[in-house]
């Protein structure tokens, strides 16, 4: 594994070649395969993929929320910034080396990286209320936190969220509430411990258009609030350039472009990224015919010696591209793409997959 540290102060998180992968009997799926990011203070990143690129495991790799076995991480780092505190020095954690379920990644979770999933119906606990939900995180996250105290506290968060009568709200059971109701609830109770970053994984999806849109507000609002990060996660590009100041864009398992979020939107240099650009409706200039992206996502037990976007890419050259995977370089400032069109760099073979696996 490698070292743990920090490359600039306003970082809060920085994953370095983060490998997950899942020891199956039909083979190994490499679902998270090298994937290096960072995400500043205060800051949005946005991943965007397809599905089955990556992009849920490695938001449940940082909470370390990947069910051991099969899954495991095999490689790299995920270090988080812990600020100095009550005459205690600030200090890196490596999440990555921490015992799934043990001690030192629950008093991360919640106080340190809270998440919001994709489904609240499934998150939401059907037998307990909102509230009792909410009290019971504060209760065993926050020391010293009473329960009248707490609930207190719940009411307030479950008001800043945008629900009507939260007094009366907070003793509803998940199943009494609408959709983006229970999304509303699910937020509050992810910032109840008040994070220092908040991951997002696909929190509109199961909502309609106006309420999916009245969700990405309010999650800015509050981010803004209470200068938090976030990891937001979809695969709708509307929402990404919505939300992000970063961007992540992911395909199987891999990194292809990092960037900030205008640089990526008007200067994408990946063919993934650019097909992806071209496959979306535009409200500038004529009228034209949406362009698929060609082929189909190949199968997850696929090892690929070559880029793992040859198949599908117009620009591919075969004898290269389809010999050595590309490396994620940095071709303008800031600008992160892994492609052999911008470089020549191969990735270095990767010893520690053998190691885990044997
Ligand atoms: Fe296409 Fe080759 Fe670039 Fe891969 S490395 S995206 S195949 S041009």
């Amino acid at each position: 594994m490698e070292t743990c540290e920090l490359n600039a102060p306003e970082q809060l998180l920085e994953v370095n070649d983060l490998r997950t992968h899942f020891f199956l009997h039909e083979g190994t799926v490499r679902a998270v395969d090298g994937v290096s990011f960072s995400v500043c203070c205060g800051r949005t990143l946005g991943v965007i993929g397809e599905s089955g690129c990556g992009k849920s495991v490695t938001a449940q790799s940082i909470l370390r929320l990947v069910p051991e076995p099969p899954g495991k991480i095999v490689g790299g780092s995920i270090c988080l910034y812990m600020p100095a505190k009550e005459g205690e020095a600030g200090k890196v954690l490596d999440i990555a080396k921490m015992t799934a379920g043990g001690e030192e990644i629950r008093s991360v979770r919640w106080k340190e990286i809270s998440m919001v999933f994709q489904e609240p119906m499934t998150s939401l606990s059907p037998v307990h209320t909102v509230g009792d939900q909410i009290v019971e995180a504060m209760m065993l996250h926050l020391p010293g936190m009473e329960k009248e105290q707490a609930r207190e506290q719940a009411i307030g968060l479950l008001d800043s969220v945008g629900i009507p009568k939260a007094d009366k709200f907070i003793d509803a059971y998940s199943y009494q509430l609408s959709g983006g109701m229970r999304q509303r609830a699910m937020v509050a109770m992810a910032l109840s411990c008040n994070p220092r970053l908040l991951i997002a994984d696909e929190p509109t999806t199961a909502l309609d258009v106006t309420i999916a849109a009245q969700m990405l507000a309010l999650l800015q609002e509050l981010k803004a609030d209470r200068n938090m990060a976030m990891l937001y996660i979809s695969h709708d590009l509307a929402v990404i350039s919505e939300v992000s100041d970063d961007v992540m864009v992911m395909y199987l398992g891999v990194a292809v472009e990092v960037a900030e979020a205008d640089e990526v939107f008007r200067h994408p240099m990946h063919p993934y990224t650019q097909a992806l650009w071209r496959s979306i409706p535009s409200l500038e200039g004529e009228l034209a015919r949406l362009e698929p992206i060609a082929g189909t996502v190949p199968g997850p037990y696929v090892v690929h010696p070559g880029c793992r976007f040859f198949a599908r890419c117009e620009s591919a050259m075969a004898g290269k591209c389809n010999v050595a995977e590309p490396a994620l370089v940095e071709v303008a400032p800031g600008h992160k793409v892994r492609c052999f069109l911008y470089s020549d760099r191969a990735e270095e073979p990767r010893a520690d997959v053998e190691t885990a696996q044997g």
